[in-house]
């Protein structure tokens, strides 16, 4: 039987702060010794006074701004008292050799939690939506949001109905992956259909995910607020907001993915699959927009002689993605031009696409002189010069090559004229190899078969 499943999620982002939320140690999720980073405050010892951390109330209500949620005058804290199954004292222990190990760094560290409304039905689309926020979060720079290191975790909400009433509501906690997030709710659509297709109730409670397995796993029964022992809190004051903070917070947002999307497919024509990749990657997206305000200021410089058309210029954007994405993403592996490794200054990567462009450089020789520009820094008309890797252009001096090799190689000279074409590409190599490359091999190819 058909039945429509309603999703909301519940996401926690750790913030990108200094310190921790209630004191003033250090929030430093690469911190590999234990307890390094702790406090009476921060390890809940009795009768310490936590200190609000105006940083990280900062970033939330920038990332509510960005999300265009209402942003609440005044907030009071509370309390949470509630004894975790799987968490007895408040805190992860792991035993080793008898012994109980305790690592107090995290304790503390600012978290944000953010609760959609019950208005997803797709696992599809609760996993674009999770990977759009992280994005967002990397944009609005409040959070890393990295699942693999625990910076984002997903909790889905999931009930299937026929009619207007909500189903009961089954909670997955604990997501770390986007993968999982997808995968979970495709299993529980699964398994609460077979439950209610065989006249049973789904039972309101909190699964987990089994990876091994690819199922949920019942975890405990759902806990009612009240279970959680709210209390006032008596230390924290309750935090009043006005106007004017939340209006510089909202000017310091800056462009979002989706307005960047929007402005790299008018601006430069983009496919989609280049503005995903530059969208994604914020960093390389960037060195493209100056590698472009580059080749503009060359275009003027040139335009009064060599005249570069509107659908010249579209040539060089290709040129620029296509080296930028495929050739310079090559190199990088997974380094960011941001790196302090990194050599190559827009200058020099817009100059080096102009080179190509007048055919002053061929594709292959292009890969040379990139991978130079990479390890040395140095501008690509240098490298030329110094590597004598110009084109070569003189087609009386191709023409000597040519007939050098074709005297050279009777027997493929032959088996051309039998009609091998194989043999053909064989001189073409044989050519290119003398010229180092620097020749253009379509050029070749017509003056080889001009003297075959
Ligand atoms: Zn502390």
């Amino acid at each position: 039987m058909e039945y429509k499943p309603t999703i909301g999620l519940e996401i926690h982002a750790e913030l990108k702060t200094n310190s921790k939320m209630f004191c003033s140690c250090k929030n430093d999720p690469n911190e590999r010794h234990p307890n390094v980073n702790v406090c009476p405050v921060c390890m809940g010892h009795p009768g310490v006074l936590p200190v609000i951390n105006r940083e990280a109330v900062r970033k939330t209500i920038k990332t509510g701004l960005a999300l265009n949620c209402n942003i609440p005058e005044t907030s009071k804290f509370d309390r949470k008292n509630y004894f975790y199954p799987d968490l007895p004292k408040g805190y992860q222990i792991s035993h080793s050799g008898g012994s109980s190990l305790v690592d107090f760094n995290r304790a503390g560290i600012p978290l944000m939690e953010l609760v959609t409304e019950p208005d997803l039905s797709l696992a599809k689309e609760a996993r674009r939506f999770a990977e759009e926020l992280q994005l967002i979060l990397r944009y609005l720079g409040v959070s890393d949001a990295d699942m693999e290191k625990g910076q984002l975790r997903v909790e889905v909400n999931i009930s299937l109905s026929k009619g207007q009433k909500l189903g009961t509501k089954v909670e997955i906690k604990n997501l770390n992956s986007f993968r999982t997030v997808e995968r979970s709710i495709d299993y529980e659509i699964e398994r609460q259909t077979g439950v209610l297709d065989k006249g049973k109730k789904v039972v309101q409670e909190t699964r987990g995910w089994n990876e091994t397995k690819g199922t949920t796993v019942s975890q405990r029964e759902k806990e009612q607020a009240h279970d959680y022992r709210y209390l006032p809190e008596p230390d924290l004051p309750t935090l009043h907001l006005n106007k004017k903070f939340i209006q510089e917070i909202k000017a310091e947002i800056p462009e979002l993915p989706q307005q960047r999307r929007k402005r790299l497919a008018q601006e430069y024509n983009l496919d989609e699959k280049s503005i995903e990749i530059f969208t994604f990657n914020k960093d390389l997206g960037e060195y493209f927009e100056k590698v472009m305000s580059e080749l503009r200021n060359w275009v003027k410089e040139v335009d009064v002689k060599e005249k570069v058309g509107k659908d010249e210029f579209l040539k060089l954007t290709k040129l620029a993605v296509n080296y930028i994405i495929t050739d310079l993403q090559g190199l990088l592996k997974s380094a960011s031009v941001l790196g302090e490794d990194f050599l190559i200054t827009p200058e020099n990567f817009a100059e080096f696409l102009t080179l190509i462009y007048k055919s002053r450089i061929s594709s292959k020789i292009a890969k040379t002189v990139l991978k130079e520009m990479f390890g040395t820094g140095a501008d690509p008309s240098h490298i030329i010069e110094e590597k004598g890797l110009t084109q070569l252009t003189d087609i009386g001096e191709i023409e000597k090559i040519i007939k050098d090799v074709i005297s050279k190689n009777p027997k493929p000279v032959e088996d051309y004229k039998k009609g091998k074409e194989n043999a053909l590409q064989f001189l073409t190599g044989q050519v290119m190899a003398v010229t180092r490359g620097r020749a253009k091999p379509d050029t070749v190819q017509q003056l080889l078969k001009k003297f075959l």
